[in-house]
């Protein structure tokens, strides 16, 4: 029995379906087709539908009154109630949705009263914990043999909520325990996302988290593929929402992809490739609207090698600059700026420095649920150097091969930007990116101005 689920094991696709992907019936249908098509892709992870997460990011902030959360809470049980009213023969689905339904409100309610992390980690569990009870019964539909898996039961975490980190070993035992046998003769749909700590609370992954929970599973199977279907037809050569211009990557390395995600591609959660770099697993990504425009393959080693294969912006970025005239030729000041940070479990982006001062970069996006960089902060670094933070700025990295060791790199880039006031720069530390930021408002310009120097 066992080397029969080992060779199964090997023929496995991870198949992950993003937020519109599952917005509603027709998108579920289309993509159940995409499973359906393949025998191999026998494990789906699910995200929320299109936009619940962002109301239940909402319903689990401190200060959503009464009437706003009731607005919320019926937002996202119509969307969850439309897909539903599509599908044949669903009592026992509606009694389960109505179920958590019911659940959500009392811990929004809960939330009012008393506001805890632990709380709003519950409340943003309920898009994915909907979302694939829909799609299985979806998936039955068509007659494709479809059950419902709790992630819980394996994607086990710490307790930072909000930006929970998986337990491999955990998730590897239990994966083999709980999840394997039953790809014999099912397809396993389970949530992104989520997790639980080991006292059975529920986490999240950070937002878009549901691509590094399929990498993870994928990882954890030792599947032969993963699948991440989204709205797009693929990685393109830019954000195709900022310029016309954009074009699919046919194939892109796991290193160069992997800086991508880093730098704000909102295509991939930053941290997607590292299982898949792992266990060396090639990822697909595609379109579920469009699955037949073939996609993007990300793999180990690809035969093209372009100094310039894409840009990627990420906004919201603060920089924090520290100055301290005792750094002059002393030894000691970084490693107590950083144990501070540490401390509060914020990680650093970029860094430049000089003589006496440090320049770093953080994600500070809003719609976050994770730790940000707050005034507790500021304070305890201010006890050590001047400190300054300025907001309201953009990162864009220019991504590629040997761009460390490639004449004219910086004359191409800096170029295209005249009238763009670049605040700071970094390169160097990677032969696959050159980065910088710029003022948000000048963001998109700037990442336009660039890919018509470079791709056109
Ligand atoms: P999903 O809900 O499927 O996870 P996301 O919205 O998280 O989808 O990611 C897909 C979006 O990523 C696209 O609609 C596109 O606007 C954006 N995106 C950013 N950078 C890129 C890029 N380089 N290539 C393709 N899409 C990108
Ligand atoms: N639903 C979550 C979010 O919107 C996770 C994901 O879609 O990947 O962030
Ligand atoms: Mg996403």
């Amino acid at each position: 029995m066992s080397s029969l689920i080992n060779n199964q094991a090997r023929e496995i696709t991870v198949s992950k379906f993003g937020g519109t992907s599952v917005a509603d019936h027709q998108a579920m249908l289309r993509c159940a087709q995409i499973i359906k098509n393949d025998p191999a892709n026998r494990v789906v992870v699910v995200s929320a539908s299109s936009g619940v997460t962002n109301y239940l990011v909402r319903l689990s902030q401190a200060n959503v009154s009464e009437a706003e959360q009731q607005q919320l809470l019926e937002s996202i049980k119509n969307i969850q109630l439309n897909i539903l009213a599509e599908i044949e023969n669903s009592e026992p689905l509606e009694e389960k949705i109505n179920g958590l339904l019911n659940e959500l409100t009392a811990y929004a309610q809960a939330q009012s009263l008393n506001h805890s992390l632990r709380i709003a980690d519950a409340i943003l569990s309920f898009g994915e914990q909907m979302s694939s009870l829909l799609f299985a019964q979806v998936l039955q539909s068509i007659g494709v043999n479809g059950h419902t898996f709790d992630v819980k039961q394996i994607m086990k975490t710490n307790d930072l909520y909000g930006q929970a980190v998986v337990d491999l070993d955990k998730l590897a035992k239990c994966t083999a325990t709980f999840l394997t046998e039953k790809l014999n003769d099912q397809v396993i749909v389970t949530q992104g996302f989520i997790g639980q700590t080991a006292d059975g609370h529920t986490t999240t992954l950070g937002r878009g988290g549901s691509d590094y929970s399929a990498a993870l599973i994928a990882e954890a199977l030792g599947a032969k593929n993963l699948a991440i279907w989204t709205d797009v037809v693929g990685i393109f050569t830019t954000d195709p929402r900022i310029t016309d211009q954009a074009r699919a990557i046919k194939e892109i390395s796991f290193g160069e992809a992997a800086e991508m995600a880093t730098f704000g591609a909102k295509i991939l959660h930053p941290a997607t490739l590292i299982p898949a770099m792992r266990k060396n697993i090639p990822v697909f990504v595609g379109s579920s609207k469009e699955p037949e425009k073939g996609g993007t393959y990300i793999q180990q080693t690809v035969a093209s090698k372009p100094t310039y294969r894409s840009i990627s912006l990420r906004k919201e970025q603060t920089l924090v600059t520290v100055k301290s005239p005792a750094m002059l030729h002393a030894s000691g000041f970084l490693a107590k700026v950083f144990a501070v940070l540490a401390k509060h479990e914020l990680s650093v982006d970029l860094i430049t420095t000089s003589e006496i001062s440090v320049a770093m970069t953080f994600d500070n996006p809003s719609g976050s649920t994770q730790a940000l960089l707050n005034s507790t902060v500021v304070e305890e670094l201010e006890q050590l150097c001047e400190v300054s933070v300025e907001n309201g700025l953009s990162l864009i990295a220019v991504v590629g091969n040997n761009i460390h060791k490639t004449n004219g790199v910086g004359t191409s880039i800096f170029d295209a930007l005249s009238g763009i006031n670049v605040r700071m720069i970094c390169q160097g530390a990677s032969e696959h990116n050159l980065c910088f930021l710029v003022n948000e408002a000048q963001a998109n310009e700037t990442v336009e101005k660039l890919h018509n120097k470079l791709f056109s």
